[in-house]
């Protein structure tokens, strides 16, 4: 697998559709690429809520048996990648329970960075976890509210988490839809006819004919009845902090997130790399898939053609799971070929997305070379990447991050390239527009924006995947600090 900064989960739900559980699955093949470990489904009759969930694609997860077996009107679903809490079916989305305030199932996308300090409290009270992920605190907290209807219960119990979530939740016969205040990870909201659509990105209401609305505010709680969709917002205002890795990575191009197309965002960060970084090049060449849009950026404003100098092969299994060296490396022939007849003796400009620890750019600058390329100039569409994200994105530590150690000509030397240019965080934020100020970039800065627990240790013995072979404790002492 390529080294990348893995993506987080997907959420969608849907209100008043007579297939409601077949327009969730089609949301999801939408939504696969924010999460691949796991996948769920939950539905209601208006009676009773019923949950599916398994590890694995959506496609080999649900079938037209296991379809079935989720009527109704009101379904909600996920697909996983665990950035908090081990890859186990126990973790797995929608989490169901039944509780004073009846049957209640919840889809998660972000991290509690809080998590932690509320589990322990509850825990000394007597609650008892069934996995190990940060969002069953918000479960736990709900079924212990007090309050006197379940609206009330999810912003009572919502209002004691910290960091990022963009949530949707599913009673016998509503859909809420949250999302955090600072507006960490996207939520849109679309109609498909008369039914109500909630979901990360709008490439999911694309596949099912749904038009896109608008999206679910910043601390906005909707909640969404046989009556129609009621708008709350309980929650005190905070910074907006849209994850503008959404942009330059994670979200899909064809999609619309925190209001602006992603393929526009993205090319344009590629036109900002060549005027910030140009060089004398025969062919621009991207890596795909993650590099085409702002290669494409890149190759109008330099006006060096654009090749597809690497091939792609898209169906190569997740071999990329296995955490050894060796492996990754296999992975990166295996999943790109280089065509030799576009390289051979060309000053070639190799554009990605982002470097995280090197390795893998380094076996892509050999393969280029390898193919008989005379020069070749990195250029990266987004500034280096030095800090961990604590807001739902999985990241390795600090110390593993190559740019967080090495300067550019370091990295230059490390990956056999002729020249590497980062984009600049200014050219990064001009890319967003107007709304440059309501974007979280503490990946690239270490200026976080939700302050994290004191004891940040134990927060990432929360969101460390626990290993059989290692100890958390063990693997608490090899981390390095991490930058505030
Ligand atoms: S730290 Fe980076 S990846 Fe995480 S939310 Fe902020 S911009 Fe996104």
């Amino acid at each position: 697998m390529l080294d990348k900064f893995k993506d987080e989960c997907g959420v969608f739900g849907i209100f008043g559709h007579p297939e409601a559980a077949n327009m969730t699955y089609l949301g999801l093949y939408a939504l696969q690429h924010r999460g691949q470990e796991s996948a769920g489904i939950a539905a209601s009759d208006g009676g009773q809520v019923r949950v599916s969930r398994a590890m694995g694609y959506v496609a080999d997860t649900f079938d037209g048996t296991a379809l079935a077996q989720l009527p109704g009107s009101l379904a909600i679903g996920h697909v996983r990648y665990s950035t908090a809490g081990e890859s186990k079916l126990s973790n797995a989305q929608p989490i169901l329970i039944d509780c004073a305030h009846g049957q209640i199932a919840l889809c998660h996308n972000g991290n509690l960075v809080n998590a932690r300090e509320v589990r322990d409290d509850l825990v000394r009270q007597g609650s008892i976890f069934q996995s190990s992920s940060d969002t069953e605190v918000i479960l736990h907290l709900y079924a212990r509210s007090k309050a006197v209807n379940a609206e009330d219960a999810v912003i009572e119990s919502v209002s004691q988490v910290q960091g990022a979530f963009s949530l949707v939740m599913l009673t016998k016969d509503r859909l809420i839809a949250v999302r955090d205040p600072h507006g960490f990870r996207p939520l849109a909201l679309g109609r498909l006819g008369d039914a109500v659509v909630v979901c990360s990105e709008t490439c999911a209401m694309d596949l099912i004919g749904a038009t896109y609305v608008r999206d679910v505010e910043p601390g906005e709680v909707l909640v969404v009845t046989a009556g129609g969709v009621r708008s709350i917002k309980p929650y005190p205002p905070a910074p907006l902090a849209h994850c503008i890795f959404e942009h330059v990575y994670f979200a899909r191009p064809d999609s619309y997130v925190f209001g602006k197309s992603v393929n526009e965002v993205r090319t344009t960060l590629g036109r900002i790399l060549a005027r910030e970084h140009p060089v004398d090049a025969d062919v621009v060449v991207p890596v795909p898939d993650s590099g085409v849009c702002a290669a494409m950026g890149y190759g109008e404003e330099s006006r060096v053609p654009l090749r597809m100098g690497l091939i792609r092969n898209h169906y190569v299994g997740r071999t990329f799971i296995q955490p050894q060296a060796s492996i990754r490396h296999f992975g990166v022939k295996v999943k790109l070929n280089p065509v030799k007849s576009i390289l051979e003796g060309q000053r070639v400009v190799l554009v990605d997305d982002s470097i995280v620890r090197g390795t893998t750019s380094r076996k892509i600058v050999r393969l280029v070379r390898a193919a008989g390329a005379r020069e070749v100039h990195v250029r990266i569409s987004c500034p280096p990447t030095i800090s961990p994200c604590y807001y739902g994105i999985d990241t390795p530590q600090r110390s593993e991050l190559i740019a967080a150690t090495h300067s550019v000509q370091e990295i230059t030397q490390f990956l056999d390239a002729d020249s590497v240019g980062y984009l600049s965080l200014e050219g990064l934020l001009s890319a967003v527009g107007a709304e440059r100020g309501s974007y979280c970039s503490s990946c690239y800065t270490g200026r976080y924006p939700v302050a994290l627990p004191t004891d940040e240790q134990r927060y990432l013995q929360l969101a460390l995947k626990l290993d059989k072979s290692e100890t958390v404790a063990a693997k608490l002492e090899k981390s390095e600090p991490v930058a505030k």
